[in-house]
């Protein structure tokens, strides 16, 4: 199953217990070797994308947590932001130490999670630094210069992509990484409404809840209320926590999502949002700004838009609707990633 990483931490007997005329014969294999010697000293850093999600910071820690149960002591979880209400919640409830936080990748071997994008990875990211990629987005036009293992499948969260990996080395789940893992599949597919959840997600999250010992839609609950707590949070925040940016066909846009029990919460916010909204459009220089607000009860979003005139036109055409005030509401829209990136991408295809 890991075939590289298997060869890293074995000894190389045929080399170790030869004559010289055995390392001039293994010449090519003994460079190879050394070489890798030298990445056993550095630490591999599993990170997630920028403004981390749930799913972003547990698989950062479930994924290092494998790594390190297969050998691989070097990989460390870390985060490529502030970590959020709901994932420190979760991480406190389960007494999981907090990742560290990542935020120049200058010279460090990476193994992304959760993203496959530059534009939502950690800054200062080489491509040539990017060990492996395990995730469930759409392949967002990544190019390595070496083969590395990149494992994408259509399923509701990373996370359960790698309770599968535990499984599949035989490496048992503990009650913390269980929590994880359940919890991640929660988050990302709003407890199954998603239309972004399979089948998998849900047998995933029946068998860890099992060793996590939470009833998974109660503890699903605590999480969506740890998550739309906005009480405390500044319009700014609002906008940062879950944000990530697209070029659309040349349209460069920034989209956002904040999920919500109730949409009337976020009301008397809406007008400080749209100004945070469109202080990032001039600072980032992006063409749109565009923020779903989710009631995740009545499973709708506003759409929150500014940006330039191409770019309300583009982004009307992709909902079918006239902005008013700012938005077009949109019933039956929880996932950006099936609801509303693909859309945009098609009303701005040239
Ligand atoms: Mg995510
Ligand atoms: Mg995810
Ligand atoms: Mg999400």
């Amino acid at each position: 199953m890991w075939p590289e990483f298997i060869k890293f931490s074995q000894p190389d007997a045929t080399i170790s217990g030869g004559c010289l005329d055995c390392l001039v014969s293994f010449k090519s294999k003994f460079y190879i070797n050394n070489a890798e010697v030298l990445h056993l000293t550095d630490k591999i850093y599993v990170v997630g994308h920028k403004s981390p999600d749930t799913d972003s910071v547990t698989s950062a820690i479930a994924y290092a947590n494998l790594k390190n149960a297969l050998g691989m002591k070097e990989v460390v979880p870390a985060a490529a932001g502030d970590i959020n209400g709901e994932t420190k919640f979760l991480l406190d409830y389960f007494k999981v130490p907090y990742p560290e936080k990542l935020t120049d990748a200058t010279d460090k071997k990476v193994i992304l999670v959760d993203h496959n994008e530059m534009a939502q990875a950690v800054d200062k990211l080489n491509l040539e630094n990017i060990v492996e990629i395990v995730d469930h987005h759409k392949i967002g036009g990544l190019a390595t210069g070496k083969p590395i293992f990149f494992l994408n499948e259509p399923v509701g969260a990373t996370g359960g992509i790698i309770a599968n990996l535990y499984e599949q080395n035989n490496i048992a789940i503990s009650k913390q990484m269980a929590g994880l893992m359940m919890s991640a599949i929660l988050s990302d597919t709003v407890l199954f409404k998603s239309p972004t959840c399979t089948p998998r997600d849900r047998v995933a999250v029946e068998k860890l809840a099992k060793i996590a010992g939470v009833d998974p839609m109660k503890f699903g609950m605590e999480l969506l209320k740890a998550k739309s707590n906005m009480s405390t949070k500044t319009a700014k925040e609002i906008l940062l926590g879950d944000f990530k940016k697209f070029d659309f066909s040349g349209t460069k846009s920034g989209v956002g999502q904040v999920e919500v029990m109730d949409l009337a919460d976020l009301a008397p916010k809406r007008a400080a949002i749209l100004d945070e909204m469109n202080k990032m459009k001039e600072a980032e220089k992006l063409d749109m700004v565009v923020l779903m607000l989710t009631d995740v009860m009545k499973e709708a979003s506003d759409l929150l838009f500014v940006g330039s005139a191409a770019a309300a036109a583009g982004f009307e055409k992709a909902f079918g609707g006239k902005l008013a005030n700012n938005s077009i509401y949109k019933e039956k829209c929880l996932s950006r990633k099936k609801q509303v990136v693909p859309p945009l991408e098609g009303a701005f295809k040239k």
